[in-house]
Parts: structure tokens; C-alpha cells; sequence
């Protein structure tokens, strides 16, 4: 836990909203500043372009990119061969070998540019969607960008817009006691936005979270797509009224056509699915045909073979990307660790954006407390371990946690404390045990599961 995260778990409730307002002012500068308003109108203008326009945008950026990386960056200077950095210089993507999370994850560094020193570098870490801890370094032009093409393609898509309030439910420890008994949000008074706790959510805690909405007057929802479902469950179970709503806009798990329809009766609005990673390596959002399409101007996604070629359409593969936004520390044809198809129909809305037909390998198994509050992307735990390089959640009972975690070498006493920590920061008091193992054993696609649930779903 860093510092700042133990000063705000001490602050009280009030502290807790102006920490969260000034963190808000900081994001928003970083978000919303210099040349953000350019950055949305070009992802607009290109909205409507044909193919072969993308196409050519993108055979201009990937030379550039990948001629950069051959040259600047230490990590594929170093492993290219002097055949692979030609055919970088030439832009040619498909004769470069795919990346993996490994390298990236013990240094980060190694995949930055040496010939550039930005005036302010920001760290965002991920868990990734396979459990693998990856940290991540930006410009603020470049956090400015990936906000502008949310704005421009999943937020304006769905009506709505980042100007107006919204609520949002992300890994973050918004309300530290894992025993609180409200308020399960605080509030950014600078972008209108209230942070939901996905640590809290339970049938009995429910109304506490809909009244943050009608409070604040919340124009529209973002953040994990489980979590709203779970809300969404219980607001219809529980008969409770919600206010008048634009969107909900879900990121991180695969939306399933179940999912959307008890949403959408439990919010009384649309919901769209955008498709993105962390890294930012790609970027997909949905019309409102309801199709996905891939933003060709935020790279370019391949979805391959095991033996390397290109699927043929509505043929399932690994999705591997390459991000346009991302230009200091370039991820090139990274696998992203998702399996996904093209789907060739076009689509109503008459963009020329690619559709993914399916992306497969995201849906988590939900951990329950011991007082039966559901959560999702529980091996956020594992953000900022630097000594793990792979970690497995077993829930084996109400009260019992299974931590396997396949250790770095400096991995110690204290890294094991503090993973325990953290599962008792979001369930309380249950038994964890963490697991020393060698490998975490890969299901039939050859990913694991982040989250594993031993028990019986009850419905
Ligand atoms: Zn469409």
C-alpha cells in the first residue's frame, strides 16, 4: 500500500471526499488539459471515414511507431533482430515477434523510450486480466488522449458525456473498512463523479448506493460491468427507484445478453460495452447497433492462430495489439491475453470501424463474503506486487481464501502479509492462506483464471 492510499484509509468520511475531489482535480488536469479538446474533435472527424482511410492512418503511424521502438526503446533494440528492425522501419507489423507480459512485467522501463525525457511521467498498474501485475508509464498527453477517445467513441456513442456526472465502480479502495456501514462512495466535486466501492455491494447495502445517484444528479454510469449487474439485481429485487439515467457505459467484463437486459430494466436506460485494456492497447466500443467496433485510429488489433496466421472472420484467436496512444512506452503486438472474432457484416450504423464479433475469456467468477456481499475483479490485489508474477484467488469457502501466487525472487514474509491484508481489507475476517507454487495451472485456451469459486452459486 502506498503512502497516499494509508493517509486517505485513515481520513474520515469528509477527508475522504476531499481527498477524492483534489485527487479528481489532478485527474482532470491530467484528463481534460492542453489539447484535449483537439484530441476529442479528431476521434470525432475520423468517426465517419472509410477503410481505406484507417488503413492508410495506420500504415503512417505504425512506421513511425515501430521505427521508434527499433531504434529508442532498449527492449526490442535489444531482442530485434537487424531483419526485425527493418521491416519496423518499413512498418511492416506482421514480420515482428508477438510480446508477452513477462518481459514487461520485470521491467517496465525497459520498454521506454531513451531518446525522450517527459517533463511528468505517470504510473498506472494493472492486474491485467490474467492476473498478472503490470505497470504502465504515460505522458500526460497521453492519459489526455485515451480520456478524448472514451469521450469521442464510448461516452458521445452513448449519448452522454464526460462534462456530465457520472458514477463510476473500478478496483479502487474507495471506503477502506471493510465493516462500514455507509456511505459506499465518496465524491469528486471537480468532474461531478461519484467513486462507488465494488468492495461493499449486498442486497441490505443497496438503497445506499442508488441514493449516491439521485444525491448527486449521476447522468450516467461507467466502470465494471459485473458490478452494475450485481447493483441491478438488487435494485430489482428490492423494487428500488432510480433516477433518470443517459447510459451505462461497462468496461472490463464480457457483457452478456442476460446481463444488459436485467440492466437495463434496473437502470431504465441503454447499455453499451466498451472493450479496452488498462494498457490502452486496444479500444473498442459499442453503437447503437449494438455491435463492437474497434477504433483503428487507437492501433491495430490482429486476431491470430496458435500458429501465428490471421483468423479468418467469425473464427475465434488471440487478440494481440498494437496502441496508437501510447507512443513512450509502446506495447508492440501484445498479447493481450483475450480471445475474439471479426464479424464481416456491416454495420447499420454505417462506420467502417471493424466489429468484433466475441470477445471470449473475460468473465470472472464472482467472491462472496462472509455477510454475502458479491465482488468481481478480486485479484486486484495483486496491483503493485511487484514480487509476484502470477497470482490465483481460490474462494474455497464463505470464510476461506486460497492465494496461489507464483513468487518472484525477492518475494518475502512481508509481501505475503500484506496480500492478506488486502483480502480482509474487502471481506473482513476470513481465513487467507497464501500459496508458494511454482505455476498456476492453465484451463483448455491456456490462460488461468484470476478467480476461482469453489462454491456453489446459490442462483
Ligand atoms: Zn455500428
Amino acid at each position: 500500500m502506498g503512502l497516499t492510499d494509508k493517509i486517505y484509509a485513515h481520513l474520515p468520511q469528509r477527508g475522504q471526499d476531499v481527498a477524492a475531489s483534489a485527487f479528481g482535480l489532478y485527474r482532470h488536469w491530467l484528463r481534460s488539459g492542453p489539447g484535449y479538446g483537439d484530441l476529442v474533435h479528431g476521434y470525432r472527424d475520423r468517426d465517419s471515414w472509410p477503410l481505406d482511410r484507417f488503413n492508410a492512418y495506420q500504415a503512417e503511424k505504425l512506421k513511425i511507431l515501430l521505427g521508434n521502438a527499433a531504434d529508442h526503446i532498449p527492449y526490442y533494440r535489444r531482442t530485434w533482430s537487424d531483419k526485425e528492425k527493418a521491416a519496423a522501419r518499413a512498418g511492416r507489423l506482421s514480420e515482428l515477434p508477438l510480446l508477452s507480459k513477462d518481459p514487461i512485467r520485470s521491467d517496465p522501463q525497459d520498454f521506454a523510450r531513451d531518446d525522450v525525457r517527459p517533463l511528468l511521467r505517470y504510473r498506472f498498474l494493472t492486474s491485467g486480466s490474467t492476473g498478472t501485475p503490470i505497470s504502465t508509464l504515460w505522458t500526460a498527453r497521453e492519459a489526455r488522449d485515451a480520456r478524448a477517445l472514451r469521450e469521442a467513441r464510448s461516452a458521445n456513442w452513448a449519448g452522454t458525456s464526460f462534462s456530465e456526472g457520472r458514477a463510476t465502480f473500478s478496483g479502487r479502495i474507495v471506503v477502506p473498512d471493510a465493516n462500514s456501514s455507509g456511505p459506499f462512495h465518496r465524491y469528486n466535486r471537480v468532474e461531478n463523479q461519484i467513486y462507488f466501492s465494488a468492495f461493499h455491494l449486498s442486497r441490505e447495502n443497496a438503497d445506499q448506493y442508488v441514493e449516491a445517484l439521485w444525491r448527486h444528479g449521476t447522468q450516467w454510469l461507467t466502470g465494471y460491468a459485473m458490478s452494475y449487474y450485481l447493483l441491478a439485481r438488487h435494485i430489482l429485487d428490492r423494487n428500488l427507484s432510480v433516477p433518470a439515467l443517459k447510459a451505462v457505459v461497462t468496461t472490463s467484463e464480457k457483457l452478456t445478453p442476460s446481463m444488459r437486459s436485467v440492466m437495463e430494466r434496473a437502470y431504465g436506460c441503454r447499455v453499451f460495452e466498451e472493450y479496452g485494456t488498462v494498457e490502452n492497447a486496444v479500444f473498442a466500443s459499442e453503437c447503437a447497433h449494438q455491435r463492437l467496433h474497434l477504433s483503428p485510429d487507437a492501433g491495430v488489433v490482429e486476431i491470430l492462430r496458435p500458429d501465428g496466421r490471421a483468423c479468418d472472420p467469425g473464427e475465434a484467436g488471440e487478440v494481440v495489439a498494437t496502441g496508437f496512444v501510447r507512443q513512450y512506452q509502446p506495447f508492440i503486438r501484445y498479447r493481450v491475453g483475450d480471445l475474439a472474432s471479426w464479424d464481416p457484416q456491416p454495420c447499420a450504423c454505417g462506420r467502417s470501424m471493424p466489429v468484433l464479433k466475441e470477445v471470449v475469456g473475460r468473465i470472472e467468477d464472482v467472491v462472496v463474503g462472509p455477510d454475502g456481499r458479491q465482488m468481481v475483479r478480486f485479484h486486484g490485489i495483486f496491483i503493485g506486487q511487484d514480487n509476484v508474477v502470477e497470482g490465483q484467488i481460490i474462494q474455497e469457502a464463505l470464510d476461506r481464501i486460497r492465494v496461489k501466487v507464483v513468487p518472484a525472487a525477492a518475494f518475502g514474509p512481508t509481501d505475503a502479509a500484506d496480500i492478506e491484508r488486502r483480502v480482509r481489507q474487502r471481506l473482513g475476517e476470513v481465513a487467507v492462506i497464501v500459496e508458494a507454487v511454482e505455476s498456476i495451472p492453465r484451463s483448455a485456451n491456456g490462460k488461468f483464471k484470476a478467480v476461482v469459486s469453489l462454491m456453489k452459486a446459490s442462483d
